[in-house]
């Protein structure tokens, strides 16, 4: 793509309207896209990095407290509903990431839960889920892929999204993981996702929540096993990981 052009999540059913007002077709891409200049009227399809409206930071890490790991949609919903959900994310997105407008090799996108957390009452609420490319996503798993040994490509893809220093991707990164600490210490979390009830009219399933212990217990292994097998370990996971 020509770095004139600024890619659009459109919805397959939303083509004939972008058309309209001027936007193309990259096959290539297989992506709309429109002139930088002229995006002016497109902002409902516009990725974060490039809305007039946003600044950086555009993608960040946003870490769930260890004793919240496992409990999501996934493993709280039937498989039809989490189904129904993710796709309509990808299809509400053009299967394009909402941040950056990419999309990955293998896979376009994926469904990242947005959750806000109330560190008073230490509940984690959903606040909607969006569809991110494996390398924004990666950003905001921060705490897993840091224990796969992907956090230096990851800190530059904040470089490159956020228009940032490496200093500044680092510092980020260090803040969030402090934050993850401080929530970590914290095993009275509770999930809220109403939000899903909601929009989706989805009954959260009796079972999920027992089945999200036991997947917070596995992950929780899995982290561990990753960590401890790192030639370059470092403390950063160590405090809550493996003395927990
Ligand atoms: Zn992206």
């Amino acid at each position: 793509m020509q770095p004139s052009m600024i890619p659009l999540c459109v919805p397959f059913e939303r083509r004939a309207e972008v058309a309209a007002r001027g936007a193309v077709f990259d096959r290539e891409e297989k992506c709309w896209v429109v002139v930088r200049d002229t995006a002016v009227g497109f902002e409902a399809f516009l990725p974060y990095r490039y809305r007039a409206d946003r600044t950086a930071p555009y993608i960040r890490p946003w870490m769930v407290p260890q004793s919240l790991w496992g409990h999501n949609l996934r493993a709280l919903l039937a498989k039809e509903d989490w189904d129904r959900i993710r796709k309509d994310t990808y299809a509400r997105a053009g299967s394009r990431c909402r941040v950056c407008g990419g999309r990955g090799p293998k896979w376009a996108v994926e469904a990242d839960e947005g959750w806000a957390y109330d560190d008073t009452r230490r509940i984690q609420t959903l606040k909607g889920v969006i569809a991110l490319c494996p390398d924004c996503h990666a950003v905001r798993h921060w705490g897993k892929t840091m224990t796969e040994g992907r956090s230096e490509q990851a800190l530059d893809w904040m470089v490159e999204i956020n228009g940032w220093t490496r200093d500044q991707a680092r510092q980020c990164a260090d803040e969030a993981m402090a934050l993850w600490h401080r929530r970590s210490d914290h095993t009275d979390w509770q999930c809220d996702i109403t939000w899903a009830v909601r929009n989706y009219g989805v009954t959260p399933l009796e079972v999920g929540t027992r089945a999200a212990r036991e997947l917070n217990r596995k992950f929780v292994a899995q982290a561990q096993a990753r960590f401890d097998a790192r030639p370059d370990r470092r403390d950063d996971l160590d405090h809550h990981i493996t003395h927990k």
